[in-house]
């Protein structure tokens, strides 16, 4: 059991006033090899591994992904080998991302884009584990019912500090992470995922899926998907999110990144602004992590404060 962190926003910058006394769920600050919330989702898929014999781990993702950059850590830990088949060119220069993942024992299989689009294929699936395997797969960023149910610990947390419920906020990309919180909080509590893409308008239907399988019949929060703050697409950061990122920053001393957390916390402060997010119940912000992507960000990169 992880020891979570809160840190209450006491100070905030011009403008973005609405977010004083957000208490925050620093996900961020806790299991150093994998910060965030993606080693909610890895562990479980893991101890499934092991518990099946397999000695190899292959998952997909981007060349700032997390989620590779969290399976290599986790993986080498645990003493699996892993692969990361990577969307993206093999003569590329190494990102300081899949750098860390190959450091840390992650083998890479390159896909272009086209072909990167089957990964859900379970035909191309095949082909890829009868070339890499005996291997275990983790979909792409962890969505499984495995994954999703490692995040209900997330969910136990907010029950334990805010037992009289709460409104929460979190980025959102598969909506795995979501549905694990959703399936452990009851009705005193409002769940809103700020999806980080723009038009993955399916992201509610396997939200949905996971809470079905997860089951069990008492009456759960109310959750929804906002799709209205990609600001511009998955990794799009325009002006306006750039100042919020490098304000909120500075005042409140929360590191943020512009792909998920920086994106959720402009759309928590714009929905309030809008008088969408009512006050009588604490206000919960879900910092899932992500700080190593900043390195994907020129206007960002300033390695000290991303290295801990
Ligand atoms: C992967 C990731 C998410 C999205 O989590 P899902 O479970 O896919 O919705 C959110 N924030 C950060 C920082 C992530 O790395």
């Amino acid at each position: 059991m992880p020891s979570f962190i809160w840190q209450r926003i006491d100070r905030a910058p011009l403008g973005a006033e609405q977010l004083l006394g957000f208490n925050v769920l620093r996900l961020d600050l806790i299991h150093g090899l994998a910060p965030g919330n993606k080693i909610f989702k890895l562990e479980p898929c893991i101890a499934d591994a092991k518990a099946k014999g397999f000695r190899r781990l292959l998952s997909f993702g981007g060349a700032w992904s997390n989620h590779l950059h969290a399976l290599a850590a986790l993986g080498q830990r645990h003493g699996l080998a892993t692969v990361g088949v990577v969307r993206g060119e093999p003569d590329a220069p190494l990102t300081a991302t899949l750098a860390e993942a190959q450091a840390a024992g992650m083998q890479l299989h390159y896909l272009s884009r086209t072909a990167y689009r089957q990964r859900h294929d379970r035909v191309f699936q095949r082909q890829l584990l009868a070339r890499y395997g005996p291997a275990y797969l983790i979909p792409e960023g962890g969505d499984c019912l495995l994954g999703a149910s490692g995040c209900m610990a997330i969910g136990e947390e907010l029950v334990r500090q805010m037992p009289s419920g709460a409104s929460i906020i979190l980025p959102v990309g598969t909506g795995t992470t979501l549905a694990g919180i959703v399936a452990s909080l009851g009705p005193a509590y409002r769940v809103i995922g700020i999806s980080a893409l723009k038009g993955a308008l399916d992201t509610a239907s396997r939200v949905q899926r996971h809470l079905d399988q997860i089951g069990h019949s008492r009456d759960r929060a109310a959750w929804e998907i906002c799709h209205d703050y990609h600001c511009g697409g998955f990794a799009r950061a325009p002006v306006e999110l750039r100042e919020f990122l490098l304000s909120m920053e500075q005042s409140s001393a929360i590191p943020l990144e512009p792909v998920y957390s920086a994106k959720a916390l402009l759309a928590a402060q714009k929905l309030l602004a809008a008088g969408q997010l009512d006050r009588s119940k604490p206000l919960v912000f879900i910092h899932t992590g992500g700080l190593q992507g900043r390195r994907g960000f020129d206007w960002l990169s300033d390695p000290g404060s991303v290295l801990q």
